[in-house]
């Protein structure tokens, strides 16, 4: 949460200011310190990017692609370089690294492809009188400089991730990583250098979130923000002092619902994967599951069996653990406080519960039963590898309560007969919905993806994902024109006649459906 970060740094000292320490969350050692700029280095920087950004733009499509394929080999050839350093700023486990870097690299190439399609000049044919003749275009041009603020928990996707379709518009690019994890933007700045991207195309602000993410919203010509509700809501009244655009993807309390025909081994497997994958600290993790009537029992059993089966420690290589640290510290206290709100409200801990031991940050991997909507385990965000499983009468019962919450962002549905879960899902409010997986509908980038309710605002991915870095411009050309239109001055008796018969011939019909005396 913001105050991770506020709170790591309560007292301003020049020390404090000038530098990050990052730390690996699984080990409680120093990784390195990084410079941390104030508001005034961050305006230098915006400036820098502003200068860079017409070049940028006048490449064109074809160079910018260029320069995205030539990142992508890079990060291809330094993977296991990028993967060790998500893994130690972050404490996540070598697998999860890994899905960073396979999104990356297929979002490169995606935008290097796509951007000129969703970004070409829409035309229409005037259906207006006043315009019959006219060329009509509807036409996106890059903002300028684009600031985008990340967390912690997905360094690579919801930062870098975010900068890459700004960055295919021909928009230059200002990125605050989170504070604690700062490293792997840095070497996203060395990927596009060696990638031969102009300089200044995209720089990293690293310091603290009041400071430098105020500074960018003062300053970049539109922002993009990945973080907690709490933030966000901040971000967008600051940002509406200067009518700023922003897109907010903010947190998230993501409901499983998983009817009694389903393939019940599926459906636990999954849930353990997307609710406890990335330490549950996934913005679209499941935290809460709504099981159908007898389901219920072999379900919780499923899933109680596989989350004892799971391994958590300081990640090393490929395969070694599940589950690693808890990132944030203050995090930790959440995921503490909801478990305990839980238990003091009668609910059972089926499997974890407690911290971890060692000299990291870890909170073991946690199955709660006997849950309901009373407890903060079910109706707030926990963000740490617990599960909270809850039975249910029926379909209806299970909407009514994944529908029970301020937030609205991914949702799951299991069902035998995937045109049943597909029904289920459509009722869930939501801004994703998933029938028979977990969260993978984070990689179908041809379609948008984003938050209702108190979990944002706009999307990302698909032809808006990148059309929301573009400025529109409504182009009306008059090919072949008169003197003069009968609409210009001066205005006659004659012609409001005319424009008053107009209006009746052309407008002055209602629908022809039969309508009787109710
Ligand atoms: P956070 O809101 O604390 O911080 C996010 C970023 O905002 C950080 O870079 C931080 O430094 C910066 N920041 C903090 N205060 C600021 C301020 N006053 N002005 C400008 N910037 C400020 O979030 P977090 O704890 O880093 O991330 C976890 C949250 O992010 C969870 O709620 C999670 O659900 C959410 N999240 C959402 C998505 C999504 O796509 N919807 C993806 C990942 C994470």
């Amino acid at each position: 949460m913001a105050t991770v970060e506020e709170q790591q740094a309560p007292t301003e000292t020049p020390e404090r200011k000038q530098s990050i320490t990052v730390e690996n969350p699984a080990t409680g050692q120093t990784i390195t310190e990084v410079p941390a700029l104030d508001g005034d280095a961050v305006i230098a920087l915006v400036q820098r990017a502003r200068r860079a950004q017409p070049a940028w733009e006048a490449l064109g499509f074809a160079g910018r692609a260029a320069v995205m394929r030539d990142v992508r080999k890079w990060l291809v050839d330094n993977r296991a370089r990028v993967m060790r350093t998500l893994s130690e700023e972050n404490g996540k486990p070598w697998e999860d690294a890994q899905i960073e870097v396979f999104y990356i690299a297929d979002a490169l190439g995606f935008w290097a492809k796509n951007a000129r399609k969703y970004l070409a000049d829409e035309g229409s044919l005037p259906h207006s009188p006043f315009l019959l003749g006219r060329k009509l275009v509807n036409r996106y041009r890059p903002f300028g400089v684009v600031g985008v603020i990340g967390p912690w928990n997905y360094p690579l996707i919801n930062n870098f991730g975010d900068a890459i379709p700004a960055l295919m518009a021909g928009n230059t690019v200002v990125l605050k990583p989170a504070q604690i994890t700062p490293l792997s933007s840095m070497l996203m700045e060395e990927a596009m250098r060696a990638a031969g991207a102009p300089d200044d195309v995209f720089l990293v602000a690293n310091g603290r979130g009041g400071e430098v993410g105020g500074a960018l919203i003062e300053n970049v010509d539109m922002l993009h923000f990945t973080g907690s509700t709490e933030v966000g809501k901040q971000i967008a009244v600051q940002a509406a002092a200067r009518l700023l655009p922003v897109t907010l993807e903010l947190g998230g309390n993501d409901p499983m619902i998983v009817l009694s025909d389903a393939n019940l081994e599926r459906a636990a497997n999954a849930a353990v994967w997307g609710g406890l994958q990335n330490g549950g600290q996934t913005c679209i993790s499941v935290e809460r599951v709504y099981v159908e009537g007898e389901a219920y029992e072999p379900f919780v059993r499923k899933v109680v069996e596989k989350v004892h089966a799971l391994r958590q420690g300081a990640p090393g290589g490929p395969g070694e653990v599940e589950i690693g640290a808890v990132t944030s510290p203050d995090q930790l206290e959440t995921i503490e406080e909801h478990v305990r709100d839980a238990v003091e409200k009668g609910a059972t801990v089926a499997a974890g519960g407690s911290r971890g031991t060692g000299p990291g940050t870890f909170f073991e991997p946690t199955v709660l039963t006997g849950v309901d909507h009373s407890m903060k385990a079910m109706t707030e965000e926990t963000f740490g590898p617990t599960l909270a499983i809850m039975r249910v009468d029926d379909a209806d019962e299970a909407v009514r309560l994944a529908n029970d919450s301020n937030l609205g962002l991914n949702s799951s549905v299991f069902a035998k007969d995937p045109k049943r879960g597909e029904q289920v899902a459509r009722r869930i409010e939501a801004g994703a919905a998933i029938v028979n997986d977990a969260l993978t509908n984070y990689f179908a980038t041809e379609i948008p993806i984003g938050g209702v309710k108190d979990s944002g605002l706009g999307a990302r991915h698909g032809r808006v994902g990148i059309q929301k870095y573009c400025q529109r411009q409504n182009l009306v050309v008059t090919r072949v024109g008169l003197n003069k239109e009968i609409y210009y001055f001066p205005y006659s008796k004659r012609m409001a006649k005319l424009f008053d018969w107009s209006i009746v011939v052309l407008y002055g019909r209602g629908s022809k459906r039969p309508r009787g005396r109710g």
